[in-house]
Formats: C-alpha cells, structure tokens, sequence
C-alpha cells in the first residue's frame, strides 16, 4: 500500500496536470506595457521531445514558464526539431512521436502557435536507417504538415501588422540533407516579398540558420586550415538569400535554431538569431557554452525589436 494519502498521490503524480491547470489561464498584463509593441513571441526551437528521459517533462516546464509570464507572450514559434527525431526512424517510431507532439500541444499548450519543420521533423528520408521506400503516404515532410496542421511545409501570414515568413530549410541530399531552399520555395519567397508592402516588417523564421557565427564553431571546423562550414548546419544558399533581403529593406529579423547554440549576427541591417534551443544538448544539459533556452522577442510597428534568451527550470 502506498503510504501517500489520496490527495498528496494527487499531489505527486498529477504534479504537471494540476499545474497545468493553474499556470494555463493566468493572464495579467499591463495595458500600457502591451500597448507600445505590436506582438510578443516566445520562440521554443529544437525542443527534441520524445517519451524518453525528461523531455516531456522539459518540454512541460518550458510552457509552464512562457505561459506564467505575467506580460504573457501573444504567440509561440516552434522553430523546428520538435520532435527527437523522424528523420531515420520506422513508421511505428514516428507515430510514437506524432502523438506525443500533438498531446504535448493538446495539454499544455493555449497560447496560439506557429510550427516551422526541422530536419529531424522529416519522416523517412534516411532510408536505410528508417526502411521506407518513400512511397508512404505520410513519408518526409508530409509527416511533418499532418503532424503539425500546416497548410504546406513552408508558408506565410501576417500579424500584428508584420510579416511572418516561415520557411522549409531541410533539402535532400541522398540519404541526408542540406540546408537550402528548392528553386521553387526561393521563387515563392521572392514573390512573397515583393507583394510586401515596404512599410510592412518582415519576420523571417527557418530551422537552419541562414547566417549565423554558431555554425563556425560547433564542430572542428578549422582542423584542415580552413574554416569549413557544413552545408547542414548554415543555409548554402545563403548567398541568393542575402542578396534577396537586400532589395527588401524591410526584412528585419531572421531567426533559426538547428545548432543549439546561441548567437546573433547582423549583416546589412538584417538581424539573425540563432536561437539555442529548448532542449540545451539533447536533454543533457547546455551544449557548449550555452544554457537550454527560448527566445523572447518583442516586435513594435516600426520594424524595431528586442530578444532575451531566457532560460527556464531545466530538469536534471
Ligand atoms: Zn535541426
């Protein structure tokens, strides 16, 4: 016989749930605050999740922490990497991992949110580790649109009176990827942008850095001589897409994750944040000098903007 009485069982094992319903529907916040900016974001990338070890539980804690904010945010990207992985896993292993996510959603998510792909977001495509033949019907990113309700794997919307570009950065490259657009999503963001009007900010977020200083030194890069950057780890095509943003004064902030690292590089008045990520290393702690987080960005109407990285209660 358990020697906790039924309310101290409640206590113990109902812990996340009772919480839940405590922290999900706080919602003070100063009007005068909210009035200056024009959107708040909280941006929870590479959370990793998966029924092993304490992602769940981080994952729980990391809501828990946005959502008690006293100046709540108005809206969450989930940058991509959400799930531990797809990407080289069987069909039985990628609806473990479609269920989780939608649950996690389900159960501990209110505040509205927006889900970018990650590569580890792909089903299948490393065929010889998952065994598709990549003529299943939820096989790549299909998996990822079902799983996360999105209308195409990379979109647009507006809010708040910015633009929000959500881009698709996982290319394949045999039984791996690259970080790149294909011509035609690159043809879709050119449109994208110039039926922008100028005075609209635009936000753009991708999985895989499209600029970032992270991507230099997460690995031993220089050991030939050479700084050698991965093409997974920074968008190749990264060249087309500066020179893109550059005719558009207005794309102000691009933010990522993929790395795990946090940085954040400014080329041509365009912001680029690597954003960390919410799993730190993979659920083992901070990766390199840098503690498991989320973003917190305030946009205002002019295209200004802040960003905080902030940490939350890591479980060990
Ligand atoms: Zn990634």
């Amino acid at each position: 016989m358990s020697r906790f009485t039924r309310r101290e069982l409640v206590r113990a094992v109902g812990a996340a749930a009772l919480g839940v319903a405590a922290w999900l529907h706080l919602r003070p916040r100063s009007e005068a605050q909210r009035a200056k900016r024009a959107l708040r974001i909280a941006h929870l990338t590479d959370i990793h999740v998966q029924p092993e070890g304490t992602a769940t539980q981080g994952m729980v804690n990391c809501l828990k922490a946005v959502h008690e904010m006293s100046d709540r945010p108005d809206l969450i990207l989930f940058g991509g990497d959400n799930v531990m992985d797809v990407f080289a896993q069987n069909r039985d292993r990628a609806k473990v991992l479609a269920d989780l996510w939608r649950k996690m959603v389900r159960e501990y998510c209110e505040i509205p949110f927006r889900v970018c792909v990650g590569n580890h977001d792909v089903w299948g495509w490393d065929k010889g580790k998952s065994g598709c033949s990549g003529n299943e019907p939820e096989y790549g990113k299909k998996w990822a649109i079902d799983t996360f309700e999105l209308p195409n794997s990379y979109y647009a919307f507006e809010q708040a009176g910015w633009k929000f570009i959500v881009l698709d950065s996982t290319y394949p490259h045999g039984n791996d990827y690259k970080g790149r657009l294909d011509d035609e999503q690159f043809g879709w963001l050119r449109e994208e942008l110039k039926r922008t009007p100028r005075a609209t900010p635009i936000f753009v977020l991708s999985h895989i850095p499209i600029l970032s200083a992270s991507a230099f030194l997460d690995g031993e890069n220089e050991k030939t001589g050479d700084w050698v950057v991965p093409g997974a780890w920074m968008h190749i095509d990264a060249r087309r897409m500066v020179e893109l943003f550059y005719e558009h004064p207005n794309v102000k902030l691009c933010v990522s994750g993929h790395i795990h690292l946090l940085d954040k590089v400014e080329y041509n008045g365009v912001t680029y944040i690597c954003d960390g990520a919410v799993s730190g290393a993979w659920w083992r702690g901070n990766y390199h000098q840098t503690r498991p987080g989320w973003g917190l960005i305030d946009l205002y109407p002019d295209g200004s903007f802040t960003h905080e990285y902030r940490s939350f209660e890591y479980p060990r």
